[in-house]
């Protein structure tokens, strides 16, 4: 970690200020092992491999471990990157656009392998902080070491060990999987400053219902209870099928502008995938198949998440007619607790 981190830490437990207690290895500008300790309750958390260990794995539900140990795994087999996706993480956080992040504080729940945090990074921000409770951190930390104003923390998004500073606080693809979303949501909109914005991508229960009846019991009994090395092997039998499917119809037939695109199963959604390569179509199915947990959210639910919390100026936009992603201005003033 760097230094820098400690002027957004706060203990989990209490809130006080973290201190750095002692640094047992350091290179450049990173702290990689050493100790933090609360100014007020003692409580302690260790740095390793770089990284402020806030996540109690004993302590932590097992659903929510289960996720984070097949997502850990997921994002350290598919490590491809491609300028594709910043087209799809501006897909997600829309209306925001790059200079949105310019001079800002930006907090991310659940930030995988770091994929987003360092473009964040790179449009400007004024440092991003992003947690992931999975070991998919490790990969995060070496993606972004380099970069000076990002910042990697393993904590649970119902603990965060963090100050209310952040100008700006999303999440994609990530509260839909927790035991409890909306609780996640206002987790981690509670370090957003007052007058600071958030986004959120989640889930549609709109159009899904074909997951919901026939994907989501087999991904609950089943592929989510299988050892992800051999899930990751069957379910390339679906991805091949989605592959050629996008390939050969939905991709060719949308292209030419036919009538008929648009009467197609799922069309919207396997449209936007259609331009993607063998690898990111089939990490996208794996990662469906992957998750213990995985909530289905309507529009009238998420608005009321919104409203909720205060927030105003509320954009909720319909991705690719399966998911929602929402904005809105945190209220200007604290609502009380
Ligand atoms: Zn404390």
């Amino acid at each position: 970690m760097k230094r820098k981190l400690l002027d957004y830490l706060a203990c989990p437990s209490c809130s006080s200020g973290l201190a750095l207690r002692s640094v047992t290895k350091e290179e450049g500008t990173e702290i990689l092992s050493g100790e933090l300790r609360c100014r007020s309750c003692d409580e302690s958390f260790s740095i390793r491999g770089g990284i402020p260990r806030f996540a109690d794995l004993d302590r932590i539900e097992k659903d929510k471990q289960e996720t984070a140990a097949s997502f850990g795994w997921s994002w350290q087999q598919f490590t491809q990157d491609d300028q594709k996706y910043d087209e799809q993480f501006l897909g997600w956080i829309a209306p925001v656009q790059p200079d949105f992040f310019a001079g800002k504080i930006v907090l991310e729940g659940g930030c995988g392998k770091g994929r987003h945090t360092r473009r964040i990074a790179r449009w400007g921000a004024r440092d991003v902080v992003a947690v992931d409770l999975s070991d998919a951190v490790e990969v995060a930390f070496a993606a972004t070491r380099d970069v000076e104003n990002a910042h990697i923390i393993q904590s649970d998004i119902y603990h965060l060990p963090l100050q209310r500073v952040f100008d700006y606080a999303f999440s994609v693809g990530v509260l839909h999987h927790l035991p409890d979303p909306r609780a996640g949501f206002k987790s981690l909109v509670s370090k957003i400053k007052p007058g600071g914005f958030a986004s959120a991508w989640i889930y549609g229960a709109e159009n899904n219902r074909w997951i919901v009846g026939l994907v989501n019991p087999f991904r609950k009994h089943v592929t989510s209870r299988m050892s992800p090395g051999l899930l990751y092997h069957l379910s390339k039998i679906p991805a091949a099928a989605i592959y050629a499917a996008t390939k050969l119809v939905y991709g060719p037939l949308n292209r030419n502008g036919s009538s008929i695109a648009k009467h197609l199963f799922y069309n919207d959604y396997f449209k936007a995938i259609s331009d993607f390569g063998w690898r990111e179509q089939h990490t996208i199915v794996f990662d469906h198949l992957v998750a213990p947990t995985a909530f289905y959210i309507s529009r009238a639910e998420f608005e009321d998440w919104w409203r909720e919390i205060g927030a105003t100026r509320v954009v909720i936009g319909w991705h690719n007619r399966n998911s929602w992603c929402g904005f809105g201005k945190m209220p200007d003033r604290q609502l009380s607790d």
